[in-house]
């Protein structure tokens, strides 16, 4: 292809990627949007991320603690709107409040995070909120985007159409590890996960306004330097309104009665953890 002519359909590449930021309304469907990787690509970079975390993150080894967060991201991730990826939830002793997800699946809840959640619903809330950016594949959505700011560099190397996975990443500037370019999120996928999540919850039996509710709490208690979630996540405003608006849309509006009934023990359990004991 002639350099005009490969530049030409990265515009309209580009021309797509504007249109797909179209403001959506509460109950519209929520799909991947614009991605240069493949689900298959996802999942490989996610798992070649999360050998590298499980390693140098403090994982906790407490079983009943790891099943509890592994069961309540199984009944999450039951819901077809999670799609085809192969999650995997684990529980990371650190006391700051956060939780992150990689592409393709693995998950990862802060013991801080925990300890801060006032109930079950606050806690399933976070989790199907980052299941929901597994889902609609908003970590390599937002590589592909910052790789478009790099055009000139990819049609001179035309690295897209024959490299594999990990020499595109290391094209497109993403280093392993923790990558700010795969986990920190713009404000329209956060609303995004918003949405998405609020269903997963409410599939699964959980009041999804809890989820806006701990969000705002974490951003009313901020401080100077906030919760580390919301340096990754940042607030697109309004968040219970927003969730109030897509819930009317739901077919079912409760009662939300899902729990564990476990909860309580649990975060006992975590917060001796986070006091080191
Ligand atoms: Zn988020």
């Amino acid at each position: 292809m002639q350099e005009r002519s490969r530049a030409l359909a990265w515009l309209c590449v580009l021309a797509l990627v504007l249109a797909s930021c179209a403001a959506r309304q509460p109950g519209d469907p929520l799909r991947p949007g614009f991605n240069l990787y493949s689900v298959d690509d996802d999942i490989e970079i996610g798992r070649m991320v999360s050998d590298q975390a499980d390693e140098e993150l403090d994982i906790v080894g407490d079983p009943a603690l790891q099943d509890y967060i592994a069961e309540l991201g199984r009944r999450l991730a039951s819901d077809a709107r999670t799609g085809p990826f192969p999650y995997t939830f684990a529980l990371v002793r650190d006391d700051s409040i956060n939780a992150f997800a990689l592409p393709g699946g693995p998950i990862y809840i802060h013991t801080g995070l925990v300890a801060a959640a006032a109930n079950e619903a606050q806690l399933a809330g976070v989790m199907a909120h980052e299941i929901s950016h597994v889902a609609l594949r908003h970590g390599t959505s937002q590589a592909s985007r910052a790789s478009l700011l790099q055009i000139p560099a990819i049609l001179a190397s035309e690295v897209l159409g024959q490299a594999s996975v990990g020499a595109q990443a290391g094209q497109l500037g993403l280093s392993l590890g923790l990558s700010s370019v795969l986990l920190n999120y713009s404000r329209n996928a956060e609303r995004e996960a918003d949405a998405l999540g609020a269903r997963v919850m409410a599939e699964a039996g959980y009041d999804p306004i809890e989820m806006a509710a701990f969000f705002e709490t974490l951003e009313a208690e901020g401080g100077a330097r906030g919760p580390e979630f919301l340096a990754s996540h940042p607030s697109p405003g309004n968040r219970t309104a927003t969730v109030r608006a897509e819930i009317q849309t739901f077919p079912s509006s409760g009662p939300y009665t899902a729990s564990t009934g476990r909860f309580g023990t649990i975060r006992q359990a975590v917060v001796r953890l986070n006091e080191g004991q």
